[in-house]
């Protein structure tokens, strides 16, 4: 690489590439890096809406379509960006070529639909670079050890720029969307949501995990774990955007963010045996069905039996429930309830560890607005209550304006 330029990864999301003028508006950008003489690797997404169009498609021709094939049609969507993006940027004589992960070799777990990636291969990259091209690279796929295309799961296209950023050794990992950077809540919801400068790896991952999709929580976790500093900005304007970083000497915020998740659901299992072994049966037969559980609550015993409730994804619901009804007797259970009109929502500040009565204030703040908490769950930076889903928009903002967050 010539020495006195900066390798530069720069990853769109699809409302970014959304029609033809924001494709040659992204182009553009692009190209002013390059021609500052910089390498520039760029990420994309499936332009606007894509992958929900081809997602109702599948479900319309079989709602059970193997995850194999989802993941075989969901693949199209970026690989249609990345061309048409290579053609704008030839179109203003500027040398470009798109890749599909199997063109990198962008090396995957095996599990269609949520894969991860293992290993990925850096050498047509770096020769395309050499050859002074801008490199374009379809973002959110992978490929497994049966030479399958895989999806990492939606919103995966930031966890390409990363992988990618992380091999490459990048000096710059930029992730442009349609907000000007990651806000104290959900600037769509929240009107007064403020943007916040910098934002630690640690916050900024309990905040994706939470529901603040402005970024794939698993490009955080591979952020952290590789140093790769991000900044997410607009490609729409020239705003200076939000730094995430290791923490460093900032001062800690008692509330940095407020995010709020509706795929969730509640299960109730009740009156099962109150003896050692059945909290572990229960949510071991679940992790062997591949269901991710999130809160947990069990209450106190009475007369030999307790009640465990617990929270998971709306779309493992209904195999959750056809799990926990065909172990029945084995795991005790009188009678299984469920509910999936529910809500997350959560705060999340590194300051929070060592300020007592922020959990009261967060409480104080939903009573105010008369909505009922289902559930609490706290970590030393995130405090999350499960709300109902009709009132969780309320309680977001509700929430904020109680911290008046970042103020
Ligand atoms: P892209 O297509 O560029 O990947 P996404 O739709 O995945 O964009 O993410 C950007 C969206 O994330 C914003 O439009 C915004 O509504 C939403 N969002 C949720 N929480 C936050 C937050 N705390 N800060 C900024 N945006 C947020
Ligand atoms: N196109 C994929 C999605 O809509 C991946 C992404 O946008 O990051 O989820
Ligand atoms: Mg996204």
């Amino acid at each position: 690489m010539r020495e006195e330029f900066m390798l530069v990864v720069k990853k769109f999301g699809g409302s970014s590439v959304a029609n033809k003028d924001r494709i040659f508006n992204v182009a553009q950008r692009c190209i002013e890096d390059y021609k500052a003489g910089n390498d520039v690797v760029v990420v994309l997404s499936a332009m606007g809406d894509t992958t929900d169009d081809l997602i109702g498609m599948a479900e319309s021709i079989n709602p059970n379509a193997k995850k194999r094939e989802l993941d075989m049609l969901l693949t199209t969507g970026e690989q249609v960006s990345v061309s048409l993006m290579a053609m704008a940027m030839q179109a203003l004589d500027v040398p470009a070529v798109s890749l599909n992960a199997f063109q990198v070799m962008m090396h995957s777990t095996s599990r269609y639909g949520n894969a991860r990636f293992k290993r990925v291969d850096t050498e047509r990259i770096l020769h395309e670079l050499d050859s002074r091209k801008i490199v374009i690279v379809t973002g959110f796929q992978g490929v497994n050890k049966y030479d399958d295309i895989t999806t990492l799961g939606r919103g995966g296209s930031d966890t390409t720029a990363v992988a990618l950023a992380a091999v490459l050794h990048a000096d710059k990992c930029e992730i442009y969307t349609d907000v000007d950077g990651v806000y104290t809540a959900d600037p769509r919801i929240v009107k007064n949501a403020r943007k916040l400068e910098v934002v630690t790896y640690d916050e900024m991952l309990e905040l994706a995990s939470l529901g603040a999709k402005v970024l794939h929580n698993r490009s955080v976790e591979m952020a952290k774990k590789y140093n790769v500093e991000l900044v997410v900005r607009s490609s729409l304007n020239r705003s200076e955007g939000t730094v995430v970083k290791e923490a460093s000497h900032m001062e800690k915020m008692l509330v940095t963010g407020v995010a709020a998740d509706k795929n969730t659901a509640r299960i109730s299992v009740i009156g099962v045996q109150d003896k050692p072994g059945i909290a572990f049966n229960i949510f071991d037969t679940l992790a062997k069905n591949n269901i991710n559980v999130d809160i947990i609550l069990q209450s106190v015993g009475r007369e030999g039996t307790k009640d465990i409730s617990f929270t998971v994804a709306d779309n493992d619901l209904e195999n959750a429930i056809k799990v926990l009804e065909a172990n029945k007797d084995r795991l005790t259970i009188q009678q299984i309830t469920w509910e999936e009109e529910v809500a997350k929502l959560s705060i999340v500040g590194a300051g929070m560890m060592s300020n007592p009565g922020v959990a009261a204030k967060m409480f104080e703040s939903l009573y105010n607005s008369r909505i009922n908490i289902n559930m609490i769950s706290t970590s030393e930076i995130r405090i999350t209550v499960l709300v109902d889903e009709k009132d969780i928009e309320q309680a977001m903002i509700a929430v904020h304006d109680g911290f008046a967050v970042n103020d």
